[in-house]
């Protein structure tokens, strides 16, 4: 399977338009691409952000997770899922049976986007152009990884891998299936540890990840 195939079942996944298509070397493992995404200039995000996060994970994991974008503490620490949403997903994980560390994590957009308050790096959504740059790289983790099942966390990482149209709050928790693999979205964490309600939001996450474990 070429790259640009992979490339063509994500819906903002033309390679050849996208920014970091041309620093994705072809044919090259997860150790390989991760390196090669540090040095990454496909958008002017790496430009503020402290280092690129790219995906952590077996390469033959069965389940792929997508967020959308490394967080204040992920940027700092060069993983994704390492502050207060990807605790919160830990556990919720830890709750339905699945082990995180059979779960390859990943997101949409490799760099931090944020505006400077004060001290504070406060986090503001990419855009879909920036997600459309950086698709190449969640191409190229799907291509090598090659999974049964990709879970989408939040509508940017639903729309990039299924479509603009795709709608989280209409169809979270629905299996839709792609030549590939399976695909099912649901919110992101972060938006459960935001929601008024946490224990029904929660309990809507965890139900969720229910039929991800059902389907692994
Ligand atoms: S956000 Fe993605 S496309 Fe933009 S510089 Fe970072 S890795 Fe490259």
């Amino acid at each position: 399977m070429t790259s640009d195939h992979q490339s063509n079942r994500l819906a903002n996944g033309d390679a050849k338009g996208s920014g970091a298509a041309e620093f994705v070397p072809a044919g090259a493992d997860l150790a390989q691409l991760r390196a090669a995404a540090r040095k990454c200039r496909g958008c002017g995000l790496y430009r503020a952000a402290t280092q690129t996060v790219f995906g952590t994970g077996p390469s033959d994991a069965a389940v792929v997770m997508v967020g959308e974008q490394p967080g204040d503490y992920e940027d700092r620490q060069g993983q994704p899922f390492v502050g207060p949403a990807g605790r919160l997903l830990e556990r919720a994980l830890e709750e339905v049976g699945i082990d995180r560390d059979a779960v390859y994590l990943t997101n949409a957009v490799k760099h931090f986007k944020f505006v400077e308050r004060g001290k504070r790096r406060i986090h503001k959504q990419p855009g879909r152009t920036e997600v459309v740059a950086c698709s190449a790289w969640l191409a190229a983790e799907l291509q090598v990884v090659e999974p049964a099942l990709v879970v989408c966390l939040g509508a940017v990482a639903a729309k990039a891998v299924l479509g603009t149209d795709f709608k989280v709050s209409e169809r979270r928790g629905e299996m839709v299936a792609l030549p590939a693999y399976q695909v099912i979205a649901t919110v992101h964490p972060s938006a459960v540890l935001r929601a008024p309600d946490f224990e029904s939001a929660y309990s809507d996450f965890v139900a969720d990840l229910r039929k991800v474990h059902a389907a692994m």
